[in-house]
């Protein structure tokens, strides 16, 4: 999903445009099995805890920062992931389930 980001750098919500996101907490995505598709080794800072979670697809190859977002405008909470693939660097939102 693509980034709307105005010109001062405040970023949209990816479901209904408006810019009232509240960050609910960070996670980091380790891919264990070096493959796109795999489960990642999660950690859930706000938490303090680790698991590999079956039910989510590691993107690329490489590991990714994840930033869950909850719009006060239309309740939808979003996934910013932050990822690597063979050295370069992808920032998007990806839909899925809850972490
Ligand atoms: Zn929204």
């Amino acid at each position: 999903m693509k980034l709307e980001i105005d010109e001062d750098n405040v970023l949209s919500c990816p479901a209904c445009g408006e810019q009232y996101t509240h960050q609910i907490t960070v996670y980091s995505m380790e891919n264990v099995n070096d493959s796109v598709g795999s489960a990642p080794l999660i950690t859930d800072f706000k938490e303090n805890r680790r698991k590999i979670n079956p039910n989510i697809k590691m993107p690329y190859r490489g590991n990714s920062i994840v930033i869950k977002f909850w719009c006060e405008n239309c309740d939808k909470v979003s996934h910013l992931y932050i990822s690597q693939h063979k050295g370069r660097t992808f920032i998007e939102f990806i839909d899925h389930e809850a972490i």
